[in-house]
């Protein structure tokens, strides 16, 4: 049996057992686990069970990186908004009453070619909605009040990644990954298949390791160190924008006031 049969034997069983909020709930829940707190859990441990492979890879000198104690500090908060995500996203469910869904649970699961053009698709949609709320994020006004939050850790480690106030969790982490391929009527199992990956990018972007080629973790960890650069995830919009790492030395260069 191929991996398209096993996985619509897998999901046959699933749909046929559980109740269709359940099945929302749940995959939520371990698109989280699976998709952040465990790989998230591992990088953070590189630095205790291989102290010198991690001193070796380090992006940032060790003079930066966090105490213990922020370290602490930083896990807690992001498990927090995982709790507080799932608590709202199990009300909601409750509410709705678990045999109601508005998420596409087909019983048969699409092709491989549908995967691949919601997995593109959803890729764009995120690139382009995190780049704006990103900036938007920065805009004087704003950011003393929620960004500055999640740029507390300026030589970040990867539960740093979903460090951040509230509002910007929802705007800026949940929503861009979740949203396009929802409206979009994908099914649900394209969703949970982008979370995790965008998840497990987040922890890796924010993991201060230089081993990570793809993605390449320097990007999102020099936005840390720098501010001004980078905003986005996968370097298009900062392409168009010439706030790349490129532009941002170009707009240096000229001794021009950055955005
Ligand atoms: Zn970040
Ligand atoms: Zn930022």
């Amino acid at each position: 049996m191929d991996l398209h049969s096993s996985l619509q034997t897998a999901w046959t069983g699933i749909i046929t057992t559980y109740r269709p909020g359940t099945i929302e709930l749940a995959g939520s829940i371990m698109s989280q686990i699976i998709g952040f707190i465990i790989p998230a859990t591992l990088y953070m441990s590189i630095d205790t069970l291989f102290p010198n492979f991690s001193q070796g890879h380090k992006i940032q000198a060790a003079r930066r990186q966090p105490t213990r104690q922020q370290v602490q500090h930083c896990v807690r908060v992001t498990l927090f908004n995982h709790v507080w995500i799932v608590t709202l996203h199990a009300v909601l469910v409750y509410f709705k009453g678990l045999e109601h869904t508005t998420l596409n649970l087909n019983p048969t699961i699409p092709p491989w070619t549908t995967f691949i053009t919601d997995f593109i698709f959803a890729l764009l949609a995120r690139e382009i909605s995190f780049y704006y709320v990103h900036r938007a994020l920065h805009h004087p006004s704003i950011y003393t009040y929620i960004h500055k939050m999640h740029h507390k850790y300026t030589a970040p480690v990867s539960f740093a990644a979903e460090y951040a106030h509230p509002i910007e969790h929802l705007l800026a982490n949940v929503l861009p990954i979740t949203l396009p391929l929802y409206l979009k009527g994908a099914h649900y199992l394209s969703i949970l298949f982008f979370a995790v990956f965008e998840l497990w990018e987040a922890a890796a972007d924010h993991s201060g390791y230089d081993f990570l080629k793809l993605p390449p973790a320097e990007l999102h960890d020099l936005h840390h160190e720098k501010f001004r650069v980078n905003y986005g995830t996968i370097g298009l919009m900062d392409w168009i924008h010439g706030t790349d790492v490129v532009g941002w030395d170009r707009e240096k260069g000229k001794g021009k006031k950055k955005v």
